[in-house]
């Protein structure tokens, strides 16, 4: 029940041997920080932003974005915030703007939407470096796939930083900056990209849909959706393995985190960091503080070598 689901809330959040899993919450406006903190969440790991810029006429000022961030920066304290920048494009476009693409999931979105859009861009990223001034923030960077993309972004981030201290405006000079692991290119050639950024955070639910040519807002395909593809699982896999290799933080914020019948498979991946709905989070809390990591490793391994589709059931 609910009730019993609550009474695990502030435990801390460990497998029965003793590995220490991490429990944020995914939020798309700032009045979800109460959900979010009522269910036990560690930290925000993934606001989606786009949702202050949808369903309206004009664009949200640096001033409105700043507000709104440090909203959810202050709300929780000193834990740590996720800020994504805009992921529009595909099947979230700003209104009143046409969308042209022939296939806008394979068209001009996110990063590659920011990129071209510099002022815009610019704005966002002036908005969440000022609340870094007040907690914990770290920035996610939406579809990364090429390197030069994330030249270009980190040069972004620089003129940003050097025009704020030119004008005296405080931030936090170290905040940590991550990507999206989510278009299939950059897991398959995912070291310099591990290199390259402070954290991963792999967005299975475009992963997904990339990598099996499956539209996930299409419900005629939708039975062909599978997370548990070997291909799909390879990826994640490689992706958390290469976040131990470079010692750097790696988490699934895609929908699979959420589902408390895959959290055995992910915590045999390795996996120490999950960020879902808040709703999710005490139902995975409690597969976790059940699992046995340990053994889950040694399974998912010897069945991931054989490109074998894993079932969840047999990871009971
Ligand atoms: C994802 O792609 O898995 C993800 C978390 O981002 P979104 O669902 O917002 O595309
Ligand atoms: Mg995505």
């Amino acid at each position: 029940s609910r009730r019993a689901l609550l009474s695990i809330k502030d435990i801390a959040c460990q497998t029965l041997d003793g590995v220490r899993i991490g429990l944020q919450a995914n939020i798309e406006l700032p009045d979800e920080v109460g959900l979010a903190l009522s269910q036990g969440a560690e930290g925000i790991g993934l606001f989606r932003s786009e949702f202050l810029f949808m369903g309206r006429e004009n664009l949200p000022s640096e001033e409105e974005q700043f507000h709104a961030y440090q909203s959810v920066v202050q709300q929780m304290g000193n834990r740590p915030v996720t800020i994504r920048t805009l992921d529009i494009g595909a099947d979230k476009s700003l209104d009143g703007e046409a969308t042209v693409a022939t296939n806008p999931a394979l068209g001009q979105r996110a990063i590659r939407y920011c990129l071209a859009r510099p002022e815009l861009f610019a704005a966002q990223l002036r908005a969440i470096l000022r609340a870094s001034a007040f907690g914990s923030v770290r920035v996610l960077i939406p579809m990364i796939t090429s390197l030069a993309e994330v030249r270009a972004t980190y040069e972004m981030i620089e003129s940003v930083k050097r025009s704020l201290s030119a004008q005296g405006i405080a931030f936090d000079p170290t905040v940590p900056i991550g990507a999206m692991v989510e278009v299939p290119a950059m897991a398959i050639a995912i070291e310099p990209f591990a290199d390259a950024f402070d954290f991963l955070s792999i967005g299975t639910n475009d992963l997904i849909q990339y990598t099996l040519g499956i539209d996930r807002a299409d419900s005629e395909v939708s039975p062909l959706y599978d997370p548990l593809h070997p291909a799909v699982l390879r990826l994640i896999a490689g992706t958390i393995n290469a976040g131990e290799r470079f010692r750097k933080p790696v988490s699934v914020c895609g929908e699979m985190a959420g589902d408390a019948n895959l959290t055995r498979l992910l915590l045999g991946m390795g996996l120490q960091q999950f960020s879902m709905h808040p709703r999710q989070l005490l139902d995975v809390k409690q597969q976790i503080l059940r699992a046995h990591s340990n053994a889950l490793r040694t399974k998912v391994a010897a069945a991931l070598n054989r490109a074998q589709s894993i079932h969840p059931d047999d990871l009971n």
